[in-house]
């Protein structure tokens, strides 16, 4: 090791130290909405004032409707990119609409309790989504994610090759955690894919940040079940989203958009265990959101809060470490993270590094099925919860230990 590098070493060590003793208590791991994102949405308290009756004359205080109150149906097909006629509106989590939908496929892939069933998922992903494969003994095929999408052409010769393989998750736009979006050219890919792929395939297409840009315009991203449409694949389409991180976090409406034919079947799937979803609050959200103008306004309002937190992640990243050639980090136009690789093995020494100086980082291989990065290198970092004052710091400490660590690797070889 050169001198520069260890008397770098020690100016980096001295200053973690420091951090070390100011007792802090900063977390980067949450992705979710700040109080002040949700405050926006306020208004959904009270709204309705006392007006329970649709136009068709619903009550939507009563039982009953599966695909939900036309005006929610609307919304999420502005939402999705899809007619409303296509789109189902269930309650809180679009997670659970996902769930369920592997619930309802399930049979027609695993026609045997021992018929292997197997999924791509593109990493760095959604841990999420890989806790539902996890929970329904799926096997997961990690595929890497690129700037336009994953690595279609190693999907394309998976799937061609294994019959077993019977679905694929998606987050097409601002996609967790690289802040991608996926290119015309990889949605018209995906729209023909089914037809190389064995019976039932499924793409869930888990558009969650459909419409959450951070710098004032939003990506666009081509209509998939338009492509599909066209390939004569619409059936082995299913999409997701909610209002999540529009309004409530915990008490949002989401969506599923799917042919009419796979609509019709999964609201079958649905009614051994549920009569209707929360119909007051699917109207809550139509009266407040009102249509796609409506979320757009809307989404400029998050946009100002969140906008200075990804500019102060991209600020501290390139200013700490730009141009080193240590760690490599995406600088997102929507969504709600950036994604960072360091040098490869040194991703779960930076968390824990990080954790004893008091700022808590998402697990390492949180983003990779079963937790494992095989490099051990990506970290996920989520700025949209804490406030500025404790972005900084907990920023500070982060560029500390990522050269820190780098640099110990350095003196051990
Ligand atoms: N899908 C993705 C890609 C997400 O990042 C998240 C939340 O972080 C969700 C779905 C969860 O959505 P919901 O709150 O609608 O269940």
């Amino acid at each position: 090791m050169s001198a520069d590098m260890q008397s770098r070493y020690e100016t980096l060590r001295a200053e973690y130290e420091t951090y070390q003793a100011a007792g802090l208590k900063l977390d980067l791991t949450r992705g979710k909405p700040a109080a002040e994102q949700l405050d926006l949405a306020n208004e959904l308290d009270g709204i309705l004032d006392g007006f329970y009756i649709l136009q068709d004359g619903t009550d939507v205080r009563n039982y009953g409707g599966i695909l939900g109150i036309p005006e929610a149906r609307a919304l999420g097909g502005d939402i999705l990119g899809v007619p409303a006629a296509n789109v189902m509106v269930g309650g809180n989590s679009s997670l659970t609409l996902m769930y369920q939908y592997v619930t309802f496929m399930l049979p027609k892939w695993r026609q045997t309790p021992d018929t292997p069933v197997k999924f791509i998922c593109q990493v760095p992903g959604y841990d999420r989504h890989f806790t539902i494969c996890e929970h329904f003994d799926i096997e997961m095929i990690p595929v890497p994610m690129l700037e336009d999408g994953p690595d279609m052409a190693t999907i394309q010769e998976l799937v061609a090759g294994d019959a077993a393989i019977k679905g694929i998750w998606c987050v097409p736009k601002y996609s967790n955690p690289t802040g991608h979006t996926y290119s015309p050219e990889v949605v018209k890919q995906f729209a023909a894919l089914p037809k190389t792929a064995g019976d039932n395939f499924a793409i869930f297409w888990d558009n969650a940040y459909a419409v959450h840009h951070i710098y004032g315009k939003l990506d666009s991203l081509t209509d998939l079940m338009s492509e599909a449409d066209s390939a004569g694949t619409a059936d082995n389409v299913v999409m997701f989203g909610s209002t999540s991180k529009i309004t409530f976090a915990g008490a949002g409406i989401s969506f599923l958009g799917a042919s009419s034919t796979n609509l019709a079947a999964f609201e079958g799937h649905l009614s051994s265990q549920v009569i209707g979803f929360d119909k007051v609050n699917q109207l809550r959200h139509a009266r407040f959101l009102k249509d796609a103008e409506g979320v757009a306004e809307h989404m400029n309002k998050h946009q100002a809060i969140i906008e200075p937190k990804f500019r102060m992640v991209e600020d501290k990243l390139s200013a700490a470490l730009g141009g080193k050639d240590i760690a490599a980090w995406t600088t997102p136009t929507g969504g709600y993270f950036v994604s960072l690789d360091t040098k490869p093995g040194l991703a779960s020494r930076v968390i824990s590094l990080a954790a004893e100086a008091g700022v808590k980082l998402t697990p390492a291989g949180a983003t990779f099925p079963h937790g494992h990065d095989p490099e051990d290198r990506n970290i996920r970092i989520a700025p949209t919860f804490p406030s500025m004052a404790e972005l900084e710091p907990a920023m500070d400490v982060l560029v500390n230990c990522i050269e820190l660590a780098t640099l110990e690797q350095a003196l051990a070889t």
